[in-house]
């Protein structure tokens, strides 16, 4: 059996496992990335809506198609506003990550390279097995960084990844588009029942028809659920239901949860459940997660004390726990609601107040407690307004 040693294993060569070897390409540790698919862009599905900020991550402009309209239809309302978002091309951000992974000469990437088991002692990884060409391949490593998306490979083993988290399913049609190249639409109505449709524009000629559900029972239904979409008028309207692919992609979520590190190993992105449970945006987190684990890494490495990792449970929670959660409360109280149109009904049309600003930050998972008061507060006196407005036109007239 062959056995190789490195500073830092990284599983799954997602948006957070690429992100982390980025986060340490100047750094002199021998790092390697182990992925079961076959290259970086050999990907599942393409549906990524985003509100990445391309400065911020460095990224070129092709990997990034610009949308300045969002629209949210339920069944008898529908509210429009202004602002910048994307969608980003999967295949492209994997392969550009991938060329800033590699710009570290100490960096080895395996694809066809899929992790199967793990020897543990005391809680602690001390190798990893994968097989590659019908090889059983040893690792060794200083830290271990589980990134394996829903597999949660080496995360469930040490009982860090939670064992049964809530599963979406999506259902992507990537068909031709008619119009509107820079418009991303959501549905929100009982027809979706349990579930939600949207559509991404990926060019100017092309769009992704998705449906995600977070209800199990309605999982093997989502075939019907997606065809079903074309009955929506604004989707006849603009897609044509001739698909070019049909893909089908499975996201963990649930409450934030309370440790991301054990001992000598690390959980990332969509292992971690860091997606953010209200619309599904993972990329961008995964991403800056794996930021904040790189700093870690780097510093646990360099003092050769894995305890160090725990610091980034620490950081992560700073910055996200709070707001997850509250994310995630949103998310359970709409998928209570998602059979009832009067009540999706009134939630979209008191979004109508809602200025530009303030409904990318609701879609992006950027509330807290404060700013759903604000809101709260703004609904009520618009609707005191309204009626003061009513009664002086009555009185007056
Ligand atoms: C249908 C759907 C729609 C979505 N829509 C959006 C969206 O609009 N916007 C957005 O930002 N996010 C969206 N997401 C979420 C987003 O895709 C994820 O949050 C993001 O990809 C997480 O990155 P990751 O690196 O953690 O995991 P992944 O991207 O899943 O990468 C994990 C990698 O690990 C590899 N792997 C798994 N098991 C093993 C193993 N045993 N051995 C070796 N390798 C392994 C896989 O091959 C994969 O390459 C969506 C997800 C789904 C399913």
């Amino acid at each position: 059996m062959e056995k190789n040693f490195y500073d830092l294993v990284i599983v799954g060569a997602g948006p957070a496992g690429l992100q982390l070897a980025r986060e340490l390409t100047s750094s002199k540790y021998k790092i390697l990335i182990l992925d079961r698919k076959k290259s970086a862009d050999d990907v599942q599905y393409n549906t990524a809506g985003s509100f990445i900020n391309p400065k911020q991550w460095q990224l070129p402009e092709e990997v990034l198609h610009p949308i300045h309209k969002m629209m949210l239809f339920s069944k008898n309302e529908r509210v429009e506003k202004q602002g910048l978002g994307y969608v980003i091309n999967r295949r492209k951000l994997l392969n550009f990550l991938e060329r800033e992974c590699r710009k570290n000469p100490n960096l080895e990437i395996e694809y066809s390279a899929e992790v199967r088991d793990a020897k543990t002692e005391n809680s602690e990884i001390k190798e990893i097995y994968y097989s590659k060409n019908s090889r059983r391949i040893t690792a060794r490593a200083r830290i271990y960084a589980d990134c394996s998306g829903t597999s949660a490979v080496l995360g469930n083993m040490l009982g860090l990844a939670q064992e049964k988290p809530l599963l979406a399913l999506g259902i992507e049609y990537v068909v031709p588009l008619k119009e509107g190249a820079d418009e991303i639409d959501l549905f929100i109505q009982s027809s979706l029942k349990g579930g939600y449709g949207w559509i991404f524009p990926l060019n100017n000629s092309r769009a992704i028809v998705g449906y995600g559900t977070l209800e199990i029972e309605r999982f093997p239904i989502v075939e019907k659920a997606i065809k079903s979409m074309w009955s929506i008028s604004r989707v006849a309207e603009r897609c044509k239901r001739k698909p070019y692919e049909k893909n089908i992609g499975l996201l963990r979520t649930g409450a934030p949860l309370e440790r991301l590190a054990k001992n000598n190993l690390i959980i990332i992105g969509d292992t971690a459940l860091q997606a953010n449970p209200l619309v599904g945006e993972g990329i961008r987190f995964a991403m800056d997660s794996a930021r904040i684990a790189a700093k870690w890494v780097r510093k646990a490495l360099e003092k050769n004390r894995p305890k160090l990792l725990q610091n980034y449970t620490r950081d992560w929670k700073r910055k996200y726990y709070r707001k997850y959660w509250l994310a995630f409360e949103i998310q359970n109280r709409l998928r209570e609601t998602t059979s009832d149109d009067n009540f999706m009904d009134r939630a979209v049309k008191g979004m109508e107040m809602l200025s530009n600003h303030e409904f990318c930050r609701l879609l992006s998972g950027d509330v807290t407690h404060f700013f759903m008061f604000r809101l709260r507060i703004k609904r009520l006196l618009k609707k005191k307004i309204n009626r003061l407005k009513k009664f002086i036109g009555l009185t007056s007239g």
